[in-house]
């Protein structure tokens, strides 16, 4: 029900003209296949949008995780968010508002996704779930945020540290208690609410459990996310045993290749 009513409202955030240009972009797309050639009508449709480069955590698969970023760091100044939200608005539908780095330690997050939704725009967010107080949880409800997908990525504070290198597993929880609590006193169904586990060799056991805290825990939906690694040729202590919690896949030699090719 939940997913439904989330997929109903992003449809909800499309004008005339949105569609019309969505349209343009398939025409676009298929045209260019065919002919093998660049062939583009349209105009953006979506867009992702980097609030910060900064992050408190090391993940080891991270460019901001290990402060190893080849462009420059700091956060999105707001009036240039303003002016990007004026030239885009007219075709944008949808913004997620991430990449790496954690926008929440952007001190006027909250004010991009407000823009935006003066903008008409679904606006969705990933969190490693850290800076969410009660206090914060309830002007995440009042900025009019679609979703947040909260990172939880192991159900003992041993499995998750092993990938959320520095974080805190009991911070997540109450992070994402403290949504779920804002979201009742303000008798909002928005942001939908995404648990997300990032399937690594130390915690793939943990999958069927995360659907059960999730349910317990009235948290909208639960994705498990297959992990890219840098290095991943000759194996990799963070990659699954179980292949389908994989990106790649164990050749005849003991090697690994990604599975399928990109389309
Ligand atoms: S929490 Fe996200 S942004 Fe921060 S280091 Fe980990 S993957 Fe990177």
């Amino acid at each position: 029900m939940s997913k439904w009513r989330d997929s109903i409202r992003i449809v909800r955030h499309l004008t005339a003209f949105r569609i019309w240009n969505i349209l343009l972009l398939r025409v676009s797309f298929l045209s260019a296949r065919i002919f093998s050639k660049p062939i583009h009508l349209g105009l953006p449709a979506s867009m992702s949008i980097e609030p910060t480069t900064a992050c408190n955590l090391g993940c080891p698969e991270c460019p901001s995780g290990l402060k190893q970023f080849t462009r420059p760091t700091g956060k999105l100044d707001l009036n240039l968010h303003r002016k990007l939200l004026n030239q885009i608005e007219k075709s944008v539908f949808y913004i997620n508002y991430y990449f790496q780095g954690e926008p929440f330690l952007h001190p006027e997050f909250l004010e991009l996704i407000k823009d935006a939704k003066r903008s008409r725009i679904y606006t969705s967010t990933s969190t490693n779930g850290h800076f969410i107080t009660p206090e914060k949880a309830l002007e995440i409800v009042d900025s009019g945020l679609d979703r947040i997908i909260v990172s939880i990525d192991g159900l003992t504070q041993e499995t998750y540290e092993q990938y959320r290198v520095h974080g805190k597993l009991s911070k997540v929880i109450s992070a994402s208690q403290n949504l779920v609590a804002a979201k009742r006193e303000r008798n909002s169904h928005t942001p939908h609410l995404i648990f997300q586990f990032l399937a690594v060799k130390p915690n793939e056991h943990e999958i069927p459990q995360v659907f059960e805290l999730a349910s317990e825990m009235s948290i909208d939906e639960v994705r498990i996310k297959t992990a890219q690694l840098y290095d991943y040729k000759n194996g990799n202590p963070l990659m699954p045993e179980n292949e389908r919690y994989s990106r790649y896949k164990r050749q005849g030699d003991g090697t690994y290749k990604l599975k399928g090719k990109p389309w």
